[in-house]
Protein backbone atom coordinates (compact mmCIF):
# COMPACT_ATOMS: atom_id res chain seq x y z
CA UNK A 1 0.00 0.00 0.00
CA UNK A 2 1.22 3.05 -1.04
CA UNK A 3 2.11 5.81 1.82
CA UNK A 4 1.88 9.47 1.83
CA UNK A 5 5.26 9.44 1.85
CA UNK A 6 6.13 7.61 -0.96
CA UNK A 7 3.59 9.36 -2.90
CA UNK A 8 5.48 12.71 -2.04
CA UNK A 9 8.84 11.40 -3.34
CA UNK A 10 6.99 10.34 -6.28
CA UNK A 11 5.51 13.44 -7.05
CA UNK A 12 9.24 15.63 -6.49
CA UNK A 13 10.98 12.94 -8.31
CA UNK A 14 8.69 13.97 -11.43
CA UNK A 15 9.77 17.34 -11.10
CA UNK A 16 6.67 18.72 -9.14
CA UNK A 17 7.19 21.23 -6.09
CA UNK A 18 4.84 20.89 -3.87
CA UNK A 19 2.37 18.07 -3.05
CA UNK A 20 -0.48 18.19 -0.37
CA UNK A 21 -3.66 15.98 0.34
CA UNK A 22 -7.41 17.00 1.09
CA UNK A 23 -10.85 14.86 1.10
CA UNK A 24 -13.12 14.28 -1.32
CA UNK A 25 -15.89 16.33 0.91
CA UNK A 26 -18.04 18.55 -2.00
CA UNK A 27 -16.62 22.13 -2.43
CA UNK A 28 -19.80 24.02 -0.69
CA UNK A 29 -17.92 27.06 -0.07
CA UNK A 30 -17.33 27.31 -4.01
CA UNK A 31 -20.95 25.81 -5.16
CA UNK A 32 -22.39 28.50 -3.17
CA UNK A 33 -20.03 31.46 -4.96
CA UNK A 34 -20.80 30.06 -8.33
CA UNK A 35 -24.41 29.84 -7.51
CA UNK A 36 -24.37 33.49 -6.13
CA UNK A 37 -22.87 34.39 -9.41
CA UNK A 38 -24.51 32.34 -11.82
CA UNK A 39 -24.66 35.22 -14.60
CA UNK A 40 -20.69 35.92 -14.49
CA UNK A 41 -20.15 32.54 -15.46
CA UNK A 42 -22.40 31.42 -17.96
CA UNK A 43 -20.40 32.05 -20.89
CA UNK A 44 -18.20 29.10 -19.05
CA UNK A 45 -20.97 26.46 -19.78
CA UNK A 46 -21.78 28.24 -23.52
CA UNK A 47 -18.42 26.89 -24.15
CA UNK A 48 -18.68 23.41 -22.24
CA UNK A 49 -16.95 24.04 -18.98
CA UNK A 50 -19.51 23.03 -16.02
CA UNK A 51 -17.72 24.11 -13.14
CA UNK A 52 -21.14 23.29 -11.11
CA UNK A 53 -20.42 19.66 -11.69
CA UNK A 54 -16.75 19.77 -10.63
CA UNK A 55 -17.54 20.95 -7.29
CA UNK A 56 -17.84 17.79 -6.15
CA UNK A 57 -15.33 15.12 -6.78
CA UNK A 58 -17.60 12.40 -6.87
CA UNK A 59 -19.35 13.32 -9.29
CA UNK A 60 -16.55 12.62 -11.50
CA UNK A 61 -14.85 9.78 -10.12
CA UNK A 62 -17.95 8.03 -7.91
CA UNK A 63 -15.51 6.20 -5.70
CA UNK A 64 -13.81 9.56 -4.58
CA UNK A 65 -12.06 9.04 -1.24
CA UNK A 66 -9.47 11.94 -1.82
CA UNK A 67 -7.24 14.38 -3.68
CA UNK A 68 -3.72 14.79 -4.03
CA UNK A 69 -3.09 18.26 -5.18
CA UNK A 70 0.53 18.62 -7.12
CA UNK A 71 2.11 22.22 -7.75
CA UNK A 72 3.84 22.87 -10.86
CA UNK A 73 6.08 26.24 -11.20
CA UNK A 74 5.06 27.20 -15.43
CA UNK A 75 7.69 30.18 -14.94
CA UNK A 76 10.65 27.76 -13.73
CA UNK A 77 12.32 29.25 -16.88
CA UNK A 78 12.33 32.85 -18.50
CA UNK A 79 10.62 33.89 -21.45
CA UNK A 80 11.74 36.02 -24.52
CA UNK A 81 11.29 39.96 -24.14
CA UNK A 82 9.03 39.97 -27.30
CA UNK A 83 6.41 37.70 -25.59
CA UNK A 84 6.55 39.14 -21.97
CA UNK A 85 3.85 41.31 -21.18
CA UNK A 86 1.79 40.71 -24.52
CA UNK A 87 0.99 36.86 -23.63
CA UNK A 88 -0.04 35.55 -20.04
CA UNK A 89 3.37 33.29 -19.01
CA UNK A 90 0.86 29.95 -17.71
CA UNK A 91 0.35 30.03 -21.47
CA UNK A 92 3.69 30.15 -23.17
CA UNK A 93 4.54 26.89 -22.29
CA UNK A 94 1.58 25.00 -22.41
CA UNK A 95 1.06 21.55 -23.62
CA UNK A 96 -2.48 20.67 -23.43
CA UNK A 97 -2.22 20.14 -27.07
CA UNK A 98 1.26 19.37 -27.68
CA UNK A 99 1.13 16.63 -24.98
CA UNK A 100 4.88 16.83 -24.79
CA UNK A 101 5.76 18.16 -21.01
CA UNK A 102 3.56 18.67 -18.05
CA UNK A 103 0.95 15.77 -19.61
CA UNK A 104 3.49 13.43 -19.57
CA UNK A 105 4.74 13.96 -16.28
CA UNK A 106 1.21 14.15 -14.48
CA UNK A 107 0.93 10.64 -16.42
CA UNK A 108 3.77 9.07 -14.95
CA UNK A 109 1.84 10.36 -11.78
CA UNK A 110 -1.29 9.07 -12.78
CA UNK A 111 0.66 5.63 -13.86
CA UNK A 112 2.78 5.30 -10.21
CA UNK A 113 -0.84 5.00 -8.64
CA UNK A 114 -2.81 2.83 -10.84
CA UNK A 115 0.67 0.46 -10.04
CA UNK A 116 -0.77 0.17 -6.64
CA UNK A 117 -3.86 -0.05 -7.54
CA UNK A 118 -5.20 3.30 -6.67
CA UNK A 119 -7.72 5.10 -9.90
CA UNK A 120 -7.51 8.65 -10.45
CA UNK A 121 -8.66 11.02 -12.32
CA UNK A 122 -7.91 14.95 -13.17
CA UNK A 123 -11.09 16.84 -14.00
CA UNK A 124 -10.57 20.26 -15.20
CA UNK A 125 -13.53 21.56 -13.88
CA UNK A 126 -12.56 21.41 -10.34
CA UNK A 127 -11.62 24.46 -7.76
CA UNK A 128 -8.01 23.46 -8.04
CA UNK A 129 -6.87 26.60 -6.06
CA UNK A 130 -9.25 25.83 -3.41
CA UNK A 131 -8.11 22.34 -3.32
CA UNK A 132 -4.75 23.24 -2.98
CA UNK A 133 -5.18 25.77 0.27
CA UNK A 134 -7.56 22.59 1.53
CA UNK A 135 -4.43 20.30 1.02
CA UNK A 136 -2.47 23.28 3.29
CA UNK A 137 -0.49 24.22 0.18
CA UNK A 138 -1.04 27.80 -0.33
CA UNK A 139 -4.04 30.45 0.16
CA UNK A 140 -5.18 33.39 -1.97
CA UNK A 141 -3.99 36.83 -2.95
CA UNK A 142 -7.05 39.86 -3.25
CA UNK A 143 -6.66 39.42 -6.62
CA UNK A 144 -7.97 35.95 -6.33
CA UNK A 145 -5.15 34.47 -6.94
CA UNK A 146 -3.70 31.17 -5.73
CA UNK A 147 -0.08 31.65 -3.77
CA UNK A 148 2.16 29.08 -2.96
CA UNK A 149 3.03 28.28 0.80
CA UNK A 150 7.17 26.70 -0.73
CA UNK A 151 7.23 26.47 -4.40
CA UNK A 152 8.42 29.70 -6.06
CA UNK A 153 8.71 31.42 -3.18
CA UNK A 154 6.06 31.69 -2.52
CA UNK A 155 4.42 33.55 -4.99
CA UNK A 156 1.44 33.09 -7.81
CA UNK A 157 3.19 31.51 -10.92
CA UNK A 158 2.06 28.25 -9.70
CA UNK A 159 -1.10 26.04 -11.27
CA UNK A 160 -2.06 23.74 -8.54
CA UNK A 161 -3.14 19.98 -10.11
CA UNK A 162 -6.11 18.74 -8.25
CA UNK A 163 -5.78 14.34 -9.06
CA UNK A 164 -9.25 12.32 -7.58
CA UNK A 165 -8.51 9.51 -6.41
CA UNK A 166 -10.07 6.16 -4.90
CA UNK A 167 -8.43 5.65 -1.71
CA UNK A 168 -8.20 7.53 1.19
CA UNK A 169 -5.26 9.18 2.27
CA UNK A 170 -5.22 11.45 6.14
CA UNK A 171 -5.80 15.45 4.80
CA UNK A 172 -3.35 18.06 5.41
CA UNK A 173 -4.13 20.70 7.74
CA UNK A 174 -5.94 23.40 5.11
CA UNK A 175 -4.27 27.25 4.97
CA UNK A 176 -7.61 28.46 2.98
CA UNK A 177 -7.74 32.02 3.79
CA UNK A 178 -6.22 35.81 2.20
CA UNK A 179 -2.18 35.92 2.62
CA UNK A 180 -1.67 39.12 1.60
CA UNK A 181 0.51 41.51 3.97
CA UNK A 182 -1.65 44.30 5.92
CA UNK A 183 0.76 46.73 4.23
CA UNK A 184 0.44 46.51 0.64
CA UNK A 185 -2.65 48.93 -0.13
CA UNK A 186 -4.34 46.50 -2.86
CA UNK A 187 -1.83 47.31 -5.28
CA UNK A 188 -3.85 44.65 -7.56
CA UNK A 189 -6.93 46.20 -7.59
CA UNK A 190 -5.44 49.67 -8.46
CA UNK A 191 -3.17 47.90 -11.22
CA UNK A 192 -6.19 46.15 -13.01
CA UNK A 193 -6.43 48.47 -16.10
CA UNK A 194 -10.07 47.55 -17.04
CA UNK A 195 -11.42 47.02 -13.78
CA UNK A 196 -12.24 43.15 -13.24
CA UNK A 197 -10.89 43.39 -9.40
CA UNK A 198 -13.85 44.76 -8.38
CA UNK A 199 -12.91 44.85 -4.50
CA UNK A 200 -10.65 42.57 -2.33
CA UNK A 201 -11.28 38.79 -3.86
CA UNK A 202 -13.92 39.71 -6.19
CA UNK A 203 -13.39 39.73 -9.73
CA UNK A 204 -15.97 40.02 -12.67
CA UNK A 205 -14.62 37.54 -15.05
CA UNK A 206 -15.91 38.95 -17.99
CA UNK A 207 -13.95 42.62 -17.48
CA UNK A 208 -10.68 40.65 -17.06
CA UNK A 209 -8.68 40.95 -19.78
CA UNK A 210 -7.86 37.35 -20.11
CA UNK A 211 -11.77 36.92 -20.80
CA UNK A 212 -11.78 39.75 -23.30
CA UNK A 213 -8.78 38.29 -25.60
CA UNK A 214 -9.94 35.37 -26.14
CA UNK A 215 -13.43 35.26 -25.85
CA UNK A 216 -14.13 38.97 -26.63
CA UNK A 217 -17.09 39.09 -29.16
CA UNK A 218 -17.10 41.38 -32.05
CA UNK A 219 -14.86 44.25 -32.49
CA UNK A 220 -13.11 44.91 -28.83
CA UNK A 221 -15.11 48.25 -27.38
CA UNK A 222 -13.37 52.05 -28.15
CA UNK A 223 -13.15 52.41 -24.27
CA UNK A 224 -11.50 48.97 -23.59
CA UNK A 225 -8.68 49.57 -26.50
CA UNK A 226 -6.27 51.42 -24.49
CA UNK A 227 -6.96 49.79 -21.15
CA UNK A 228 -6.38 46.24 -22.52
CA UNK A 229 -2.61 47.76 -23.68
CA UNK A 230 -0.81 45.07 -25.64
CA UNK A 231 -1.70 42.08 -24.01
CA UNK A 232 -2.80 39.41 -26.64
CA UNK A 233 -4.05 36.48 -24.94
CA UNK A 234 -4.34 36.60 -21.46
CA UNK A 235 -3.07 39.35 -18.70
CA UNK A 236 -0.26 39.19 -15.64
CA UNK A 237 -0.48 42.45 -14.62
CA UNK A 238 -2.15 41.81 -11.35
CA UNK A 239 0.15 39.43 -10.51
CA UNK A 240 3.35 41.77 -11.77
CA UNK A 241 2.54 43.96 -9.24
CA UNK A 242 2.00 42.00 -6.25
CA UNK A 243 4.92 42.76 -3.58
CA UNK A 244 4.28 38.41 -2.77
CA UNK A 245 5.80 37.93 -6.22
CA UNK A 246 8.89 40.42 -6.33
CA UNK A 247 11.22 38.28 -4.99
CA UNK A 248 10.67 35.33 -8.15
CA UNK A 249 10.99 38.04 -10.29
CA UNK A 250 14.22 39.73 -9.31
CA UNK A 251 15.81 36.13 -10.25
CA UNK A 252 17.87 35.57 -13.37
CA UNK A 253 16.23 32.87 -15.21
CA UNK A 254 17.74 30.80 -17.71
CA UNK A 255 15.79 31.03 -21.25
CA UNK A 256 13.03 28.50 -21.91
CA UNK A 257 14.59 27.68 -25.15
CA UNK A 258 11.78 25.78 -26.66
CA UNK A 259 9.66 28.86 -26.40
CA UNK A 260 12.12 31.13 -27.46
CA UNK A 261 12.45 29.22 -30.82
CA UNK A 262 8.91 29.81 -31.57
CA UNK A 263 8.75 33.62 -30.74
CA UNK A 264 8.86 34.57 -34.62
CA UNK A 265 5.66 33.11 -35.02
CA UNK A 266 3.73 35.16 -32.42
CA UNK A 267 5.59 38.29 -33.49
CA UNK A 268 2.84 41.34 -33.59
CA UNK A 269 3.50 41.70 -37.38
CA UNK A 270 3.33 37.48 -37.43
CA UNK A 271 0.09 37.80 -35.73
CA UNK A 272 -1.80 40.06 -38.02
CA UNK A 273 -1.24 38.95 -41.53
CA UNK A 274 -1.33 34.93 -40.34
CA UNK A 275 -2.97 32.79 -42.77
CA UNK A 276 -5.27 29.73 -41.74
CA UNK A 277 -1.70 27.37 -41.78
CA UNK A 278 0.04 29.62 -40.02
CA UNK A 279 -2.24 29.76 -37.05
CA UNK A 280 -3.58 26.00 -37.07
CA UNK A 281 -0.06 24.73 -37.30
CA UNK A 282 2.17 27.30 -35.64
CA UNK A 283 0.08 28.91 -33.09
CA UNK A 284 -2.94 27.35 -31.72
CA UNK A 285 -1.24 24.32 -30.67
CA UNK A 286 -0.16 26.39 -27.85
CA UNK A 287 -2.71 28.58 -27.47
CA UNK A 288 -5.76 27.00 -28.80
CA UNK A 289 -8.53 29.14 -26.46
CA UNK A 290 -9.86 30.45 -29.74
CA UNK A 291 -11.22 28.23 -32.88
CA UNK A 292 -10.23 28.09 -36.42
CA UNK A 293 -12.60 30.45 -37.20
CA UNK A 294 -11.56 33.06 -34.62
CA UNK A 295 -8.28 33.65 -36.44
CA UNK A 296 -9.57 37.55 -36.76
CA UNK A 297 -9.92 37.85 -33.03
CA UNK A 298 -5.90 37.20 -32.79
CA UNK A 299 -5.82 39.95 -36.40
CA UNK A 300 -7.97 42.35 -34.12
CA UNK A 301 -5.68 41.53 -30.85
CA UNK A 302 -2.63 42.21 -32.79
CA UNK A 303 -3.82 45.56 -34.80
CA UNK A 304 -4.97 47.10 -31.45
CA UNK A 305 -1.66 45.89 -29.58
CA UNK A 306 0.45 47.82 -32.66
CA UNK A 307 -1.55 50.86 -31.92
CA UNK A 308 -0.71 50.65 -28.29
CA UNK A 309 2.94 50.14 -28.79
CA UNK A 310 2.85 53.93 -30.25
CA UNK A 311 5.37 52.70 -32.29
CA UNK A 312 5.39 53.97 -35.78
CA UNK A 313 7.14 50.88 -37.25
CA UNK A 314 4.13 49.40 -37.07
CA UNK A 315 2.04 51.76 -39.57
CA UNK A 316 2.90 49.69 -43.11
CA UNK A 317 2.04 46.12 -41.24
CA UNK A 318 -1.60 48.51 -40.08
CA UNK A 319 -1.87 50.04 -43.64
CA UNK A 320 -1.82 46.66 -45.63
CA UNK A 321 -4.52 45.06 -42.87
CA UNK A 322 -6.72 48.31 -43.49
CA UNK A 323 -6.21 47.57 -47.28
CA UNK A 324 -6.21 43.97 -47.58
CA UNK A 325 -7.56 41.90 -44.53
CA UNK A 326 -11.01 40.21 -45.29
CA UNK A 327 -12.18 40.88 -41.95
CA UNK A 328 -13.87 44.06 -41.14
CA UNK A 329 -13.27 43.87 -37.17
CA UNK A 330 -9.58 43.40 -38.26
CA UNK A 331 -9.55 46.65 -40.46
CA UNK A 332 -11.48 48.18 -38.72
CA UNK A 333 -9.30 47.64 -35.28
CA UNK A 334 -5.87 48.64 -37.77
CA UNK A 335 -7.66 52.14 -39.06
CA UNK A 336 -8.17 52.53 -34.99
CA UNK A 337 -4.22 51.86 -34.67
CA UNK A 338 -3.23 53.96 -37.09
CA UNK A 339 -4.73 56.71 -35.33
CA UNK A 340 -2.92 56.11 -32.03
CA UNK A 341 0.48 55.74 -34.27
CA UNK A 342 -0.35 59.02 -36.48
CA UNK A 343 1.73 60.56 -39.13
CA UNK A 344 1.20 61.77 -42.54
CA UNK A 345 1.38 57.45 -43.99
CA UNK A 346 -1.66 56.73 -41.45
CA UNK A 347 -3.69 59.59 -42.76
CA UNK A 348 -3.50 59.01 -46.02
CA UNK A 349 -3.94 55.57 -45.29
CA UNK A 350 -6.96 56.48 -44.15
CA UNK A 351 -8.60 58.99 -46.26
CA UNK A 352 -8.07 56.28 -49.29
CA UNK A 353 -9.74 53.89 -47.23
CA UNK A 354 -12.85 55.99 -46.27
CA UNK A 355 -14.84 54.34 -48.31
CA UNK A 356 -14.38 50.56 -47.22
CA UNK A 357 -17.47 48.33 -48.23
CA UNK A 358 -18.30 47.56 -44.54
CA UNK A 359 -19.86 50.52 -42.66
CA UNK A 360 -17.86 49.60 -39.04
CA UNK A 361 -14.85 50.01 -40.90
CA UNK A 362 -16.44 53.61 -42.55
CA UNK A 363 -17.53 54.55 -38.96
CA UNK A 364 -14.01 53.70 -37.57
CA UNK A 365 -12.57 55.35 -40.15
CA UNK A 366 -14.49 58.91 -39.62
CA UNK A 367 -14.23 58.60 -35.96
CA UNK A 368 -10.46 58.20 -36.23
CA UNK A 369 -10.03 61.03 -38.63
CA UNK A 370 -11.91 63.41 -37.02
CA UNK A 371 -9.53 63.72 -33.76
CA UNK A 372 -6.67 62.79 -36.20
CA UNK A 373 -3.73 65.37 -35.70
CA UNK A 374 -3.27 66.56 -38.98
CA UNK A 375 -0.03 65.93 -40.84
CA UNK A 376 1.80 69.46 -41.52
CA UNK A 377 1.94 69.20 -45.44
CA UNK A 378 -2.24 68.60 -45.19
CA UNK A 379 -3.04 71.63 -43.35
CA UNK A 380 -0.99 73.86 -45.71
CA UNK A 381 -3.26 72.99 -48.31
S1 LIG B 1 -5.48 39.47 -15.28
FE1 LIG B 1 -5.33 41.65 -15.85
S2 LIG B 1 -7.40 42.32 -16.36
FE2 LIG B 1 -7.56 40.35 -15.25
S3 LIG B 1 -7.85 40.92 -13.14
FE3 LIG B 1 -5.65 40.70 -13.39
S4 LIG B 1 -4.91 42.76 -13.96
FE4 LIG B 1 -7.14 42.74 -14.20
S1 LIG C 1 -1.03 43.16 -4.80
FE1 LIG C 1 -1.25 43.26 -2.56
S2 LIG C 1 -3.44 42.95 -2.19
FE2 LIG C 1 -3.03 42.26 -4.28
S3 LIG C 1 -2.64 40.07 -4.13
FE3 LIG C 1 -0.65 41.09 -4.00
S4 LIG C 1 -0.27 41.41 -1.81
FE4 LIG C 1 -2.44 40.95 -2.06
Amino acid sequence: MLSKQAIMERAHELDFEDVGFTSAEPFTSQDKILQSHSEAYAWLKDIGVDLFTGTDPKSILPNACSIIVLIECYFREAFPASLEGKFGRCYLDDDRITRDGLTRRLKAFRSFLREDGIESAVPFNLPHRLAAARAGLGDFGKNCLFYSNKAARGSSWVVPLAVVVDRDFSPDEPTVGVGCPDWCRNACIAACPTGALESPRRIEPRKCISFLTYHGQGLTPLELREPMGVWLYGCDRCQEVCPRNQAWLAQELPMNAKVAARAPDFELSRLLHMDAAHYETRVWPHMFYMAFTDRWRWQMNAARAMGNTRDQRYVPDLIRALRENEDERVRAMAAWALGRLGGSDAYAALKTAANDSAEIVRNEIARTLTGFPMPVQDRQQ
